[in-house]
């Protein structure tokens, strides 16, 4: 890499992404060049944002939108409030989500946003204002046709209908498709926010009924307990395992006998810590101790760069499926496939919310409406394709390397075809 000069190109995430296109590049035999124009997004917009707080002062806050490839699609992917966000991580989220859209056989190139901001500590009123003026001020980017954003880390259908009503008042008629996971009354789906969890859990039973024999009677640890974490655990108990560990920011609860998955559920959303769970047999361990539990599968679902070098070696889980986006280091990924552990990689694993989002958006502007039940049905059938797809491929010519090899192999694969028929490259 050349001297860095650009704000995103020393931050780790970022860096991570850039290492696992560059070892796509090689297993498909792209030249240097493709990787220079993919190792950028091809449009970063920062924002800022004065919020007049509730004691009267103005607090301005830095916000950002990365658009990183559209060959397949208008830009799609969540944005994010968290108070170490950074363009560097923005940007790295936004090439992952051009390879997640582009595995799941989306209409879709990928972007994604983020505000530096501890959305704790602000007021229901601060929030919204922070949200309707972010929105506004990237509204000239974003667009049913050009980039449809969604929710990320701590962000909800209700930051989305503040999105959805601000850039409805700016052109003038409801903009449906603007973005999605929207409430069900402004043309949501009930199932969306399930959805990234069941597909979670729907690569894991799959992984499981391939590599360790189904998922009944199957031990798993959770880390992280949001959106992601806690439908994956409803949905895998559901199938038959037993969920014994599950985590958040407070720590880990962990019993060997199994947790009782809507009393956790209940706990969290009353208290906002898991640690208060105290049913059964229940220990509190460290989130780090939660990683290396003997358990038979594994799903990180809470933030970036869990899975190191450091604790690799540690981990007894046999199949791990990747809620979080970023989780697993390259390092770390060579480890565990070196020790037989099928890592199902982010792009892959979390892709239900987003393959959501599309059944969503492409019904918002048909104007027609599915069920529930026929929209948790769709995405069952793609996912379980996709996996079974990737998994094929990844026996077929690169069982040498992770899984995630094969996943971005055809990810990438389809974007620079896509470039080359459009005459970009
Ligand atoms: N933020 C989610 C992701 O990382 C969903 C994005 C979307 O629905 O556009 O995939």
């Amino acid at each position: 890499m050349s001297q860095p000069y650009l704000l995103y190109e020393t931050d780790p995430t970022y860096q991570m992404a850039v290492k696992q296109l560059k070892d796509a590049a090689a297993l498909l035999g792209l030249p240097d060049e493709i990787i220079e124009v993919l190792r950028h997004p091809e449009r970063l917009l920062q924002v800022k944002i004065p919020v007049r707080m509730d004691n009267g002062k103005i607090k301005v806050f830095i916000g950002w939108r990365s658009q990183h490839n559209s060959a397949l699609g208008p830009y799609k992917g969540g944005i994010r409030y968290r108070e170490d966000v950074n363009p560097g991580e923005v940007v790295a989220l936004s090439m992952w989500m051009t390879w997640k859209n582009s595995l799941a056989g989306i209409p879709y190139g990928g972007g994604k946003g983020g505000i530096r901001v501890n959305p704790k500590e602000l007021s229901p009123r601060e929030l919204e204002e922070l949200s309707r003026k972010f929105f506004a001020a990237i509204s000239r980017i974003v667009g049913p046709d050009v980039d449809i954003p969604a929710p990320d880390v701590y962000t909800n259908p209700q930051t989305m209908a503040w999105y959805f009503d601000e850039y409805s008042k700016i052109v003038g008629y409801n903009a449906w498709g603007v973005v999605t996971a929207k409430p069900p009354l402004l043309g949501g789906l009930n199932v969306r926010v399930v959805s990234t969890g069941y597909g979670v859990a729907l690569v894991a039973r799959e992984a499981a009924k391939r590599w360790i024999g189904g998922v009944e009677g199957k031990t798993v640890a959770i880390q992280g307990f949001g959106n992601v974490g806690r439908y994956a655990a409803l949905y895998l108990k559901e199938w038959g395992a037993t969920i014994v560990a599950v985590s958040d920011r407070s720590g880990a609860v962990y019993d060997p006998n199994g947790l009782d998955v809507e009393e956790l559920m209940k706990v969290k959303n009353e208290t906002r810590k898991v640690i208060n769970y105290k049913k059964g047999d229940v220990k509190i361990i460290s989130n780090e101790e939660l990683l290396e539990l003997p358990v038979d599968i594994l799903v990180p679902a809470a933030t970036e760069n869990v899975i190191t070098e450091k604790n690799a070696d540690n981990i007894k889980a046999k199949v791990i499926s990747e809620g979080a986006n970023g989780p697993t280091t390259p390092e770390a990924d060579l480890i565990l496939h070196k020790k037989g552990v099928v890592v199902i990689p982010d792009i892959l694993a979390n892709a239900g919310g987003v393959t959501m989002s599309w059944i969503e958006w492409s019904h918002n502007r048909m104007g027609c409406w599915l069920t529930d039940e026929e929209a948790l049905n769709r995405l069952d059938r793609m996912m379980t394709h996709n996996f079974n797809r990737v998994y094929d491929e990844w026996q077929k010519k690169y069982s040498d390397h992770p899984m995630r090899a094969a996943a971005y192999a055809i990810a990438v694969d389809r974007v620079v075809k896509a470039m080359k028929l459009r005459g970009w490259i």
